[in-house]
């Protein structure tokens, strides 16, 4: 039989196609069980091949763009091994001794498997559960599968678009973000493609992190498709086969190499697990580059149940939410640009400011500190005397130049295909004021000062806070992918790295020296000196505390930032934050901040070697 193709060489075309993806190999044979009921048409002569028909495609791989790790390890669009079924317009599939056999392979009911299959009205593979991920099957399984020769049944390659977070150890990226139907949103962004055949409004389309803002670029030239050949009655002609076909495209799917650093993710995520965190962001920059290497936001979702309780698709490092005593690091930067003050500058905390009602945390107050101590100390007695002789005008230009307030994330205006784009579609600007007008109130800016009233920050802004202050002052803009290339490897696209230079200039390079040596000082003498004072790489941040209005019973945001090494070229750039925490617990984050420095530290030992004794 001509159609016939030993199952080690059809695997093998499989393979060649994948890898090279050219276009004459893009056509593979797939063996379809022949044990159960042979018709008529099964003896395919040739005079009866014109009566030959095909089964309803059944979709291997929708030809989407795929995104690796900065290593080029795959974050999406595994091939695995499942198992498909066809119609078979009733034809018995097999004996019941195999249909036992075949869900005893499985590992499920019966039942449920011969359930399954007599209601097969298209081709489908097998899931967990209804509409969850396609189950990968293990070569035991596939063999197994392919002596039972059951009619209508086969093992086909198909490609998993999100992996399982129980097997890949990481959760789904809320930076890859998800796909979905929304055939309103097609009509809107696609109407050309859709009228031109070349789109359906059934097509997935990116609805949150890069699958979003790449989904023009990652929509590709079609997919892979699983057919078999059937008789005319569409009943499967037994030893015929299955047909794998994909586009003649060889450039197709693309793949999207992001910055993200899969041990980092992983890495961050298991420090926030140890720390039985429900609710927050962590965001890991590369100290020299800004690159986004881990973003983990809580609580974690599932890219094929979206919406389902105690998930949630957004991506809370994006978020600006209060940002507490971390903005603290502007209002010294203000103050110092402006001459107002110096890290030696002696005051007296009692505790109370003695106006709008602004205490400090420190019950009896901090005593006699300088500047470089009250921000150690987080003394908010201080931060509102400094943020009283600010203009606030430069207050809210000064968190500008240290990159909030405004958008950061990488962009242009112009990309490969002559529009805007920006990676993180979802970032928000946060603010420092609410109006123009806002800080004139003495006790808006002295609020302002200790990053309460309407200071918004997101967690991405906050860990590139502490890049910009190693980098003297300059801002950079974050990367989250670094390039776009083909599927047979040539360079479509790349996003170099970028500065985001503020409309008002820049700190100066000694005002970021000494917001250093004060984050320094927050360790070795203040806040954190407990929690990281003995970690092994030296380390340098900021806590904060945010009360969040409104909530009953009250609650606080917790945060910190910072970097490490604080010594010799420091690597990461760090923040975190939890939310929803109860009010006057002790702020868990430079506890999770060490932890996850620990762990990055461990990793970089790991890749240099065990540490040499002298
Ligand atoms: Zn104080």
């Amino acid at each position: 039989m001509s159609g016939l193709v030993p199952a080690r060489i059809f695997k093998i075309m499989i393979v060649l196609a994948a890898a090279f993806g050219v276009a004459e190999a893009r056509l593979a044979w797939v063996q379809l069980g022949g044990g159960g009921g042979r018709t008529e048409g099964a003896v395919a002569g040739l005079s009866q091949q014109a009566y030959m028909q095909h089964s309803d495609p059944l979709e291997l791989d929708g030809g989407r763009g795929q995104f690796t790790d900065r290593e080029g390890l795959p974050l999406t669009g595994r091939t695995v091994r499942v198992l498909a079924a066809y119609p078979t317009g009733g034809m018995p599939r097999g004996t019941d001794g195999r249909l036992r056999a075949l869900a005893e392979t499985l590992g499920a009911r019966p039942e449920q498997v011969a359930g399954w299959l007599d209601g097969i009205r298209e081709p489908l593979v097998w899931r967990k559960g209804r509409s969850g991920p396609a189950v990968a099957l293990t070569e035991a399984q596939e063999k197994r599968i392919g002596e039972l020769e059951l009619t209508g049944v086969a093992v086909v390659p198909y490609v998993e678009r999100y992996r399982n977070p129980a097997e890949s150890g990481m959760n789904a990226l809320h930076a890859i973000g998800y796909t979905a139907q929304d055939p309103s949103r097609m009509v809107k962004l696609y109407s050309k493609e859709l009228a031109k055949g070349k789109a359906k409004t059934s097509d997935p389309i990116g609805e949150a992190g890069l699958e979003l803002s790449l989904d023009r670029l990652l929509r590709g030239v079609g997919g892979t498709f699983a057919v078999a050949t059937t008789d005319g009655a569409r009943r499967p002609l037994a030893g015929i086969g299955i047909r794998i076909s994909g586009p003649a495209n060889p450039h197709y799917p693309l793949q999207v190499r992001t910055t993200i650093d899969s041990r980092v993710q992983q890495a961050a995520e298991a420090v926030l697990k140890k720390h039985g965190i429900k609710e927050g962001a962590v965001v890991i920059l590369d100290a020299d580059s800004a690159d986004i290497l881990g973003m983990v936001s809580l609580p974690a979702f599932d890219p094929s149940k979206i919406g389902a309780a105690g998930t949630d698709s957004r991506n809370h490092a994006l978020i600006a939410v209060p940002p507490g005593s971390i903005f603290k690091t502007v209002t010294l930067a203000a103050a110092l640009e402006a001459g107002v003050t110096t890290l030696d500058e002696i005051f007296r905390c009692i505790g109370t400011y003695g106006r709008y009602g602004l205490n400090c945390w420190l019950h009896g107050g901090h005593g006699v500190l300088t500047v470089k101590e009250a921000y150690a100390e987080s003394c908010n007695v201080v931060f509102a005397a400094l943020a009283e002789r600010l203009d606030p005008a430069v207050l809210a230009e000064t968190a500008d130049k240290l990159g909030l307030g405004r958008q950061i994330g990488w962009q242009t205006a112009s990309f490969v295909d002559g529009k805007p784009l920006r990676l993180l579609a979802e970032e928000q600007p946060g603010a420092v004021f609410a109006s123009p007008d806002a800080g004139k109130d003495g006790g808006v800016r002295t609020g302002t000062g200790i990053g309460q009233r309407d200071v918004r920050v997101t967690p991405l802004q906050a860990a590139n806070l502490a890049v910009t202050l190693l980098h003297g002052g300059r801002v950079q803009s974050p990367r989250i992918a670094r390039e776009i290339r083909y599927a047979d490897g040539g360079l479509l696209a790349s996003m170099p790295e970028r500065g985001a230079p503020s409309e008002f200039g820049s700190i100066k390079p000694a005002t970021a020296a000494a917001l250093r040596e004060a984050m320094r000082a927050v360790v070795t003498e203040g806040t954190a000196g407990h929690a990281l004072g003995a970690n092994e790489w030296p380390l340098a941040g900021k806590s904060g505390t945010a009360e969040l209005a409104g909530k009953r019973p009250a609650l606080n945001e917790q945060w910190f930032i910072g970097y490490g090494p604080a010594k010799g070229r420091p690597r990461y750039a760090v923040s975190v934050l939890l939310e929803n925490r109860k009010a006057g617990a002790r702020n868990a984050a430079p506890a999770v901040f060490g932890d996850l420095m620990d762990a990055l530290r461990l990793m970089e030992q790991a890749e240099s070697g065990p540490p040499v004794r002298s």
